[in-house]
């Protein structure tokens, strides 16, 4: 059954809607929302009424009232895989607010209930390796970094940034799938262990954006769990890698308002996201040519992205009107790659 799975899902890039829940104590109101469907949803312009609505289609739609259990078995058998040898990328796409964090996270605070995909991943990862330790030797080995500016750093050392254009980025065959080698490297050797490098790495992340004025919104997370697999009776190894990726926000700036490091930063999460998008969309048009150079997040991604690695994105919705025109461009976007 395991193999139908995989092979069902092998090749492909899957697009997965969700729409947050409206927060209580917001002025959130008019969701734009219309209809959810399994695999569809409709819009509504707020100013237009219902004369204004579009249709979209993805892999899932996740309603507001869908749990983070509920999102995690849909996408475990892509995690599974990575047991097997499979490169797979998961990100959350979306604008600031709408639930990125969460779904990749959790909430701060989270407790086992809604617990995110990072920790659900590597939970999971270890528990089943452990239940094939008889006839295969896992190890499981983990880096956070964050990219902003097009510069990488080292969530869990954290002092300044390693520039990957000056690390160069090595490919598959070259490093079993680790792009970024100098960045720090920790074994998971237990359920505690998960926790524990999670805390550290987010820690890093907060400490960095107070000092920053909330740079983690202006920075693409990447958690990659690295998977070394050895088989007792033939002695061949498999190596398999999970990104887990939790975009900038997606949101337009005005270039009218905004000068210097703000400015600068826009530019640079608007033409890594764009980057991101020509590449999905190259390799769902299954276009020889896949642009990966043009941007630091699609070179650190490039193992996992194409060939026989699996996509999957989270295009994350605030259905709230205020954020109407957001919203669209979001699923423009997603639509164009999906
Ligand atoms: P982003 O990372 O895209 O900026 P967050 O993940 O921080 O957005 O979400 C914004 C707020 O909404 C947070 O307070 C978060 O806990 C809450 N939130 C997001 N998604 C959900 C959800 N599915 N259920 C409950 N609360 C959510
Ligand atoms: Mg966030």
């Amino acid at each position: 059954k395991m193999f139908n799975e995989i092979q069902e899902l092998k090749g492909n890039i899957r697009v997965f809607c969700r729409i947050r829940p409206f927060l209580t104590g917001k002025k959130e109101t008019h969701s734009v929302i219309e209809d959810i469907g399994e695999n569809d949803l409709v819009v509504e312009n707020p100013s237009k009424g219902k004369d204004a609505l579009r249709s979209f289609k993805f892999n899932k739609i996740f309603g507001p009232s869908v749990t983070q259990g509920d999102v995690y078995s849909d996408i475990q058998p892509f995690v599974r895989s990575v047991l097997d040898g499979y490169n797979v990328c998961m990100f959350a796409y979306g604008q600031t607010g709408s639930g990125k964090t969460y779904t990749m996270t959790g909430p701060s605070g989270a407790t086992n209930e809604n617990l995110g995909v990072n920790y659900r991943a590597l939970n999971d990862l270890f528990r089943i390796s452990t239940s094939r330790a008889g006839f295969t030797g896992y190890e499981i080995w983990v880096q956070m970094v964050e990219i902003y500016n097009e510069q990488v750093r080292d969530f869990f050392f954290f002092s300044g940034f390693l520039d990957l254009h000056t690390l160069g980025i090595l490919t598959q065959s070259q490093s079993n799938g680790i792009a970024v080698p100098d960045a720090s490297m920790f074994p998971v050797k237990s359920p505690s262990d998960v926790i524990k490098l999670m805390d550290i790495g987010l820690k890093n992340r907060a400490i960095g954006a107070t000092a920053m004025n909330e740079r983690s919104s202006r920075s693409h997370s990447v958690v990659s769990i690295h998977v070394r697999g050895k088989d007792f009776r033939s002695g061949s190894t498999l190596h398999g890698n999970l990104h887990l990726v939790d975009l900038a926000g997606s949101e337009r700036v005005d270039r009218s308002e905004v000068t210097g490091d703000r400015l600068r930063e826009a530019q640079h999460i608007n033409k890594s996201l764009s980057a991101l998008g020509d590449v999905i969309f190259a390799l769902s048009q299954k276009s020889s040519h896949v642009p990966y150079r043009n941007s630091k997040l699609t070179q650190l991604l490039q193992n996992s992205l194409g060939g026989q690695a699996k996509t999957l994105m989270f295009v994350q919705i605030n259905s709230d009107a205020s954020s109407y025109s957001e919203t669209l461009s979001t699923l423009k976007f997603a639509e164009r790659v999906s």
